[in-house]
């Protein structure tokens, strides 16, 4: 019988559940896991694709020092000595901790414990700070708490489902296929997106405002004011459950009073405006979901309060379908925040500044101090490295040298700390080759601990893989240096039932119920602290709180108008009309927005690894406006060289009217190990948001100039190569290869001795074969291994070669035949075949030609009829609104 793990998706806040079922050969197949509330078996294409990286490839085994593989012994005796060193030498401030929301919440817990309990520092900051922290902000000024009141069956029960700052379709794809589904089941309902660029999610859109970028808080501000004036205030809930309403309208009237004046500064028509504020007036259950478009901005929180202003003037908060909604990135951002894994916070939701908190969480933990001031913040916690005051740091589970702000500058910090150690499941990516000493840590298939998704529905991440070499769990490297520290009763653990246990139990601690059957603190999972180990390993997704008084979870908060504030009311806040910190010049005109594709995670050392996650977008590119090409003479497909005051970086020209005027869009995965210059936060200012630390991705000011090369090329390969020839290349994973896309700036004195030291060192071995046309600068070469192509390489003066997608199918056959060995140099095959091109279905490996071939052939015009001829759309639904736009862009020509 094949064993069947229950276990979560490590991606994205959705947090959907996963079946990994193991046959007896010890091969996986990931499913979605039906009975999970989050996804009732839907997956995307990520969470589909899990089982292609799970292998070996490229992961950190052994414990390193200086280089040099170590015992576990050596290793954390090295970390230990070191901290304490310093920490002796410099104070506790000296040292920090800098993780992931990709870490367990029980990782979590160990961290902020080790750091803020006993270490005695609160330099302890997350990557969630890059992604959600506004969120956060904005949800305490208003709430009184980090609290996020919705579900997501309120996305199925609102009639009015607004988003904005979210690309979800590609970034949270199972929540957009819901709201699909929920709108397909009730055609009354209506979805509007605000959002500058024309994405995927528009698709749902019955109203899509293309509203100029930064502006979402001047829209909902002038939302504030067209309530007021159309007596849509619910008076008992605003009158009883909230204060300071008079500022923040105010406020919104000194600069929206009208839909005419926001109509231009938001850069939208006056109908488009209007229709979008008779839409929610009328509508009484709206929900608001809101990501990182919202969040990533210098103003991120301001921006936060003026949606939640809006559903607290109409009291639409805390009933079904009705809510803000703020969607988190990572998988475990939540559970980050739950044990203070931020650095001006405390565990469970306490707060640092509170001398009672401390208090409370200094004597749960038996802890000889707790800080009373916060800890660096992200940026500054690198801008402190890079000024010496910070000695000694400890990265697990990200990779801040592409993640970061002004990447470069991060990178130099790193490179004078005196002392780095990086826990990481991968041996190299940008950040392991600063490392001093190196930690393996587990990864998705063997670790074991929970995580808690963006509806505040805590589930288990279970193993079901054997930990390779000698990989360990975060929270037990960090509790063995906190023992070699001499805190060895304190962190005392045995399997991480032990330290879920202990964070439920201090959710609960002196948390007693107050005015509205309320809880002290909104966070208390206390009703799971005496848990078996039984009870842990078979446990239930549930949403907190979960306490004595409700045993079965909470589906959503505040339903009784009672908030976490001193005097329990829900906070307007005033939001001026505030825009991006930096400025467009004559030097850099064009404003950058960094986000997310459909198909990477993060910094792709995961998902770089998968073939079917690698095929629809395998360069990093530059989406721009065809006005804004052709004001810069820049051709689709093309090189271009994309500077701010910062940096520059090098990628592919991607000329699409869904980018608007002046605007231009880079996503955030390349880095130096899958591109020769293409870390797009090197571009980005260190500009934060003062409240909540969070820096603004979306508004760089940069130019964009075409790149010129001397040459272009491909080159498809078995083994990863190291390319020098090049001073542009991208690679990224086929199926049993490696593909480069390359170009030069300088022009070998010999291409065939050149492509032979770099594709074959003994070419009198190897079958080769080659074509060159010195007149044109063209050059082509095969190397064949025992009757299989080995690796190709094309060059030419321009881009005018051959489409790859049958040279790379070439690469799945054992032995070629004699025609295609023939025709390998001509990239294309003799018979009629024709490439199927660029892969838009990733499950079924769809690519563009067939799509179009099959959908002007067979004069089909929905993507249904596709689905059963080719089935590409069937199983993530993924690609389905590309799919979609092909079919309109054929039926329009
Ligand atoms: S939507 Fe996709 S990436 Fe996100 S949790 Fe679900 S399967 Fe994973």
């Amino acid at each position: 019988m094949p064993k069947i793990i229950k276990t979560t998706c490590p991606y994205c806040g959705v947090g959907c559940g996963i079946l990994a079922e193991l046959d007896k050969e010890g091969s996986v197949s990931i499913t979605g896991d039906p009975q999970h509330p989050a996804n009732f078996g839907r997956l995307c294409s990520k969470g589909a694709a899990l089982g292609d990286t799970l292998n070996m490839e490229g992961r950190l085994l052994f414990p390193e020092v200086e280089g040099k593989t170590e015992s576990w012994d050596v290793a954390l005796n090295t970390v230990t000595d070191r901290l304490q060193n310093i920490i002796i030498e410099h104070g506790p401030d000296s040292v920090a901790f800098y993780v992931s929301g990709q870490l367990l919440t029980e990782d979590y817990y160990v961290a902020n414990k080790l750091m803020k309990g006993f270490i005695g520092s609160a330099n302890i900051d997350t990557n969630s700070r890059l992604c959600m922290s506004s969120a956060v902000a904005g949800q305490k000024r208003a709430f009184g708490s980090d609290t996020v009141p919705c579900n997501y069956e309120d996305l199925e029960r609102a009639k009015l489902v607004i988003l904005t700052g979210s690309n979800t379709a590609w970034c949270h794809p199972v929540l957009f296929q819901r709201i699909k589904k929920a709108k397909i089941d009730n055609p009354d309902m209506m979805v509007v997106v605000i959002d500058p660029r024309k994405t995927a999610t528009v698709e749902i859109a019955d109203i899509h405002l293309p509203i100029k970028s930064g502006t979402d808080h001047i829209l909902f501000n002038g939302l504030l004011v067209y309530l007021k004036n159309a007596n849509e205030r619910n008076e008992l809930f605003v009158d009883h459950f909230t204060e300071g309403l008079d500022a923040a309208m105010e406020m919104a009237e000194s600069h929206a009073a009208s839909s005419e004046e926001v109509a231009a500064q938001c850069d939208l028509t006056l109908d488009e405006v209007e229709k979008f504020y008779r839409l929610f007036a009328r509508t009484e259950r709206v929900v608001t979901v809101y990501s990182q478009g919202i969040n990533q901005w210098s103003y991120g929180t301001d921006r936060v309060n003026s949606i939640i202003n809006c559903h607290l003037y109409t009291g639409r908060i805390g009933r079904p379908g009705m809510g803000p909604f703020s969607i988190t990135g990572q998988p475990n951002a939540m559970g980050g925040r739950e044990v203070g894994g931020l650095a001006n916070q405390l565990a469970a939701h306490m707060d640092i500044h509170n001398e009672d908190h401390r208090s409370l969480v200094k004597t749960f933990w038996d802890s000889p101090s707790i800080p009373e001031q916060e800890g660096l913040k992200a940026v500054d916690l690198f801008d402190a490295m890079d000024s010496g005051k910070i000695k000694a740091v400890w990265i697990m589970a990200t990779n801040p040298a592409v993640s970061m702000p002004d990447s470069n500058k991060v990178k130099r910090a790193l490179d004078k700390c005196e002392f780095v150690v990086v826990s990481d499941c991968m041996r190299n990516t940008d950040t392991t080759r600063f490392a001093n000493v190196l930690l393996p840590a587990q990864t998705w298939g063997e670790r074991d601990g929970t995580v808690t998704n963006s509806e505040r529905r805590i589930s288990r991440q279970r193993p079901f893989l054997p930990a390779p070499g000698q990989a360990k769990a975060d929270w037990w490297i960090m509790s063995e240096v906190a023992k070699r520290l001499g805190y060895t009763e304190h962190f005392s653990y045995s399997k991480p039932a032990d330290i879920f246990k202990e964070h439920a139990a201090l959710s609960g601690y002196e948390n007693n119920v107050v005015e509205g059957n309320n809880k002290l603190r909104d966070f208390d999972i206390s009703g799971l602290q005496y848990l078996s180990y039984t009870d842990y390993d078979d446990f239930n997704p549930i949403q907190w709180p979960v306490s004595k008084e409700a045993p079965e979870g909470t589906p959503r908060l505040f339903s009784n108008g009672y908030f976490y504030t001193e005097n329990s009311k829900a906070r307007f806040i005033a939001v001026n009309n505030s825009s991006e910190a930096q400025a467009l010049s004559e030097k850099y005109p064009l404003r950058l927005n960094t986000g997310r594709i459909r198909d990477q995670w993060h910094t792709m050392t995961r998902t770089g690894m998968s073939a079917r996650l690698s095929g629809h977008i395998y360069e990093p590119f530059i989406q721009i406006h065809p006005a804004d090409a052709a004001t810069l003479a820049l051709n689709d497909n093309e090189l271009a060289k994309v500077s701010s005051e910062l940096a520059y970086i090098v990628c592919r020209v991607a000329v699409s009217d869904s980018q608007r005027q002046g605007n231009v869009f880079i996503p955030m995965h390349w880095n130096d190990e899958f591109a020769s210059c293409a870390v797009v936060d090197s571009l980005v200012n260190t500009t934060v948001d003062p409240f909540s630390g969070q820096p603004e991705f979306k508004a760089t000011p940069v130019n964009v100039k075409s790149y010129q090369a001397k040459w272009y090329g491909f080159l498809l390969s078995r083994r990863k190569l190291n390319i020098e020839q090049a001073s542009y290349w991208t690679v990224s994973r086929g199926e049993g290869l490696w593909r480069y896309e390359i170009a030069g700036d300088q022009v070998p004195s010999d291409w065939a001795e050149c492509a032979r030291t770099l594709l074959c060192q003994h070419a009198d071995t190897v079958e080769w074969t080659e074509y060159f046309d010195s007149a044109v600068n063209r050059y082509r070469a095969a190397r064949i291994e025992n009757g299989r192509l080995e690796s190709c390489i094309f060059i030419g003066p321009d881009f005018s070669l051959p489409e790859r997608d049958w040279l790379l199918k070439l690469f799945n056959d054992n032995h070629l035949k004699e025609m295609d060995r023939n025709s390998v140099l001509t990239g294309k095959p003799v018979s009629a075949e024709k490439d199927s091109g660029k892969v838009v279905c990733a499950c079924f490996n769809v690519g563009i030609n067939t799509l179009i071939d099959t959908i002007k052939s067979k004069e089909i015009t929905s993507p249904e009829q596709v689905g059963e001829l080719l089935r590409a759309g069937t199983n993530c639904g993924s690609c389905l609104p590309e799919i979609k736009e092909i079919i309109n862009l054929n039926s329009s020509i």
